[in-house]
């Protein structure tokens, strides 16, 4: 399943797709990144790539 990241709390939700709009953490209007690992590396695909992460 892909990863997103809240961009405001920076909390990251394991999703289907990106069907909400607020979110659960801080419910507020977000929007979400794409944190999943597609590649071979730093973890591997079906995992969150750290690279991608905001902290
Ligand atoms: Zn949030």
């Amino acid at each position: 399943m892909p990863f997103f990241q809240c961009d405001k709390c920076k909390k990251i939700f394991e999703w289907d797709s990106v069907s909400v709009e607020t979110c659960p953490n801080c419910n507020e209007k977000c929007s979400f990144r794409d944190v999943t690992n597609y590649t071979k590396d730093n973890g591997g695909p079906g995992n969150i790539d750290t690279r991608l992460i905001e902290d």
